[in-house]
Parts: structure tokens; C-alpha cells; sequence
């Protein structure tokens, strides 16, 4: 399919482990276009509060910490890079320390504030296919098309277990579940930028689907909406 000339952004929202990040990853590959991670800005930046030792509670030096940070993500033949000031932290964003971490550090508001702006930023950049919690209802309300990615709780505590399994971290499936419903909770709960289904988002339960399923249904939503632009 050919790409239209203005800017398009795709966004995948969704709770913990349900699948949108490998969705949203290979239907930006597919369409050559950019693929942002959002959840990995903010993992790198717990990254950084738990190297520096500042305490989850100290929003005020979080908050602070931010404005002098510098994140960046970058594709590579091996995946996607995030860089904390200049160093790959990638193979350190998915710990359960990290998992822990990540809730308190992404409500300082300077902090999502910083994201944000780095966010729309690289979506001047090009066709941008992008997942997180808040990007169809806060980052990119005037997104052309939006999903809200769903799994049941036993799924998406599988999937994320697998992952860790493989990256050889000695977990539980229990305590993996655990840590999902808790940041599912928070993340939900939150004042700032709670999760939520944009009122304009397509609902994709994943639940008893394969990753080709999940990415050919995306990519059949984008072929209609690049048609519906072109005959414009
Ligand atoms: O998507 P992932 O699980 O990697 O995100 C890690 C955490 O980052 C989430 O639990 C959520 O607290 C936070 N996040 C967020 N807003 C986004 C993306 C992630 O608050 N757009």
C-alpha cells in the first residue's frame, strides 16, 4: 500500500502485556514506518531513578532528575534501542525491579511532561505506528486511527511470564500476575493520564488470537483509511 503525503499516526493503547507493543512494532515494520515505544521512555527513566538511588517517594528530585535527562530510542537490525544520556539501557527496562519502579516514576508530572513533548516531537519525523496508555486520549487525540488493545489477565500473565523466561529471570507465574494486576491498577487509577479507552478507539481483544491475526486485522484498518484519504 502506498503512504500518504501528510503525517499519519496509528495508536495502540491498552493494559500490561496485551500484546500492542509486538502488534504495533511489526505493522510499523510492514509499512516502513516509525515505531514508537512509549512504555520503554518511561522504563528508561525508572532505569535512571533506581541507579541514582532516589527514592520512589521523592517526586521533587524525580521531577528534576527528568528535566536534565535525555532519552532516546533508536531501530536497529536487532530491535529497538532506548538510550538513557547517550547509554543502551535496553536489555535493563523489562526487570521486575523496573516493573516496580515504572508506576511512580511515570506520575511525576515532569516526567510525562518531558515524554510528551519528545513524543509529538517524533511524530514530525514521518508515519509514526505508536503504543502506551495515553496516546490516542492525551499525546495524539487527533490520531487518524486508534486501538485499544485488550487480553484476559491469564493471557497476558502467560505472555509476559514466557518473555522473562526467556530473558532467564527466575520469576513466578503467580507473582507475574500479581505485578500485572497491580500496575494495571495504578495505571488505570492515576489522576494524570490514566489508562482509558479513547472514545474513538477500535476495541482489540487479543485474547485467543495470533501475533499474524493481531497484525493483519491493524493493517487491514490502515489499507481503508489510506484508501478513504487517497480518494479524498
Ligand atoms: O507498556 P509498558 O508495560 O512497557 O509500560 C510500562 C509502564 O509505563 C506502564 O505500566 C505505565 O505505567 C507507563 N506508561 C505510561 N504511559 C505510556 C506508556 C507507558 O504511563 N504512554
Amino acid at each position: 500500500m502506498e503512504s500518504p503525503d501528510k503525517n499519519i499516526v496509528i495508536t495502540l493503547d491498552g493494559p500490561a502485556a496485551s500484546g500492542k507493543s509486538t502488534t504495533a512494532r511489526l505493522v510499523a515494520g510492514k509499512l516502513g514506518w516509525l515505531y514508537l515505544d512509549t512504555g520503554a521512555m518511561y522504563r528508561a527513566m525508572a532505569v535512571k531513578v533506581l541507579r541514582r538511588g532516589i527514592s520512589l517517594d521523592d517526586t521533587e528530585s524525580i521531577g528534576r532528575m527528568a528535566a536534565t535527562t535525555q532519552i532516546r530510542l533508536r531501530q536497529s537490525q536487532t530491535g529497538m534501542h532506548v538510550f538513557v544520556d547517550g547509554v543502551d539501557v535496553t536489555d535493563q527496562i523489562r526487570t521486575p525491579e523496573v516493573d516496580r519502579a515504572v508506576g511512580p516514576v511515570c506520575e511525576v508530572p515532569a516526567v510525562r511532561d518531558a515524554m510528551v513533548r519528545l513524543q509529538r516531537e517524533i511524530a514530525r519525523e514521518g508515519h509514526l505506528v505508536t503504543d502506551g496508555r495515553d496516546m490516542g486520549t492525551v499525546v495524539f487525540p487527533e490520531a487518524e486511527l486508534k486501538f485499544y488493545v485488550t487480553a484476559s489477565i491469564k493471557n497476558r500473565a502467560d505472555r509476559r511470564f514466557q518473555d522473562m523466561k526467556k530473558q532467564g529471570l527466575g520469576v513466578s507465574l503467580e507473582a507475574v500476575q500479581a505485578d500485572i494486576e497491580e500496575r494495571d491498577a495504578r495505571d488505570s487509577q492515576r489522576d494524570h493520564s490514566p489508562l482509558r479507552k479513547a472514545e474513538d478507539a477500535i476495541e482489540l481483544d487479543t485474547s485467543g488470537m495470533t501475533v499474524d491475526e493481531q497484525v493483519g486485522l491493524v493493517l487491514r484498518h490502515i489499507d481503508r483509511l489510506i484508501r478513504a484519504e487517497q480518494a479524498k
